[in-house]
């Protein structure tokens, strides 16, 4: 028996960088650093830990759709020991939503081939949280969706989605979608050695004739939703200093009421 995993993973912008939109009201990536989502770590771990606990043999690829820079994420996930990658990459990708995204993600999982679709629980860019869900319609089969344990067993995928009143056990035969919280279990760093083994691990280019997609069904024209406006946070101010002086336990309080907080 084999089993095909596909790891979703997204290239983000940097956090920690400064962010800006470009004209078009779409985020601008090309001036800021990248990486791979922190929440598609957990993805990744997941597949390795089904791997690592299955008698069968078990193919993890991971697949992006984004800039050439999106590499990156990808080197990281081989590097923490996904088998191979797949990068889609267009110019005509730009301004593509999630309803787009989702569309180009399920043409790439058909054509790689798949039993096991796992994604992060949202991207820490967009976090729109919709992706795993709209990739389960798009390929016709079940989704299990924020899961903080999973395990394949039997062609089954079970797993545990935990609320704030309850604790559901969850299940669906393969093929089927699933996402991962960031309580699923630490991501483990790649190792010296996974690091050097990943230069030498496939990584395929695909773009959207590789797909069979049309560049109307995707970027800001084939969009179904548009930013309208888009304004920047305003930086932050400094904050209020209380020196103490003999008053400060006075005066911190004061500030505190003031603001509410007592
Ligand atoms: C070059 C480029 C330009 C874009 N421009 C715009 C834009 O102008 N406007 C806009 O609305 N959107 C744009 N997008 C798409 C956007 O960045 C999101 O990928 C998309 O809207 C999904 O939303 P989300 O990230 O909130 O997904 P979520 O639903 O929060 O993501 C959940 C999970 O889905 C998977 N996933 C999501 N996106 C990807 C991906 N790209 N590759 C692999 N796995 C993924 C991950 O596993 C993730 O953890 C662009 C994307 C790219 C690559």
């Amino acid at each position: 028996m084999s089993l095909r995993i596909v790891v979703t993973v997204k290239y983000v912008p940097d956090a920690t960088g400064d962010r800006h939109f470009a004209d078009d009201l779409t985020v601008d990536r090309d001036d800021v650093d990248g990486l791979l989502s922190e929440l598609d770590e957990y993805a990744v771990e997941q597949a390795l830990q089904i791997s690592e606990n299955s008698d069968d043999d078990v193919e993890i690829t991971v697949l992006t759709v984004g800039p050439e820079d999106a590499k990156d994420a990808l080197r990281k996930a081989l590097s923490m020991g996904a088998d191979k990658a797949i990068h889609v990459e267009d110019d005509d990708l730009h301004g593509t939503d999630a309803i787009g995204t989702s569309l180009v993600l399920a043409k790439a999982i058909e054509k790689a081939g798949y039993d096991l679709v796992i994604s992060g629980m949202a991207s820490t860019d967009g976090t729109a949280g919709v992706v795993p869900a709209l990739l389960a319609e798009r390929l016709g089969v079940p989704q299990v969706t924020l899961l903080s344990e999973v395990s394949v067993e039997d062609g089954t995928v079970k797993g545990r989605r935990d609320g704030d009143a309850a604790s559901e056990q969850l299940e669906a035969s393969l093929p089927a979608v699933v996402s991962v919280t960031d309580q699923s279990g630490e991501a483990r760093y790649p190792s010296f050695k996974g690091i050097m083994a990943a230069k030498k691990k496939p990584v395929e280019s695909w773009d959207l004739s590789d797909l069979d997609i049309e560049a109307e069904e995707v970027g800001l024209e084939g969009s179904w939703t548009a930013v309208d406006t888009a304004s920047e946070r305003p930086a932050r101010t400094a904050g209020t200093i209380v020196k103490d002086e003999g008053e400060g336990g006075k005066q911190l309080a004061e500030y505190l009421a003031s603001q509410k907080f007592i």
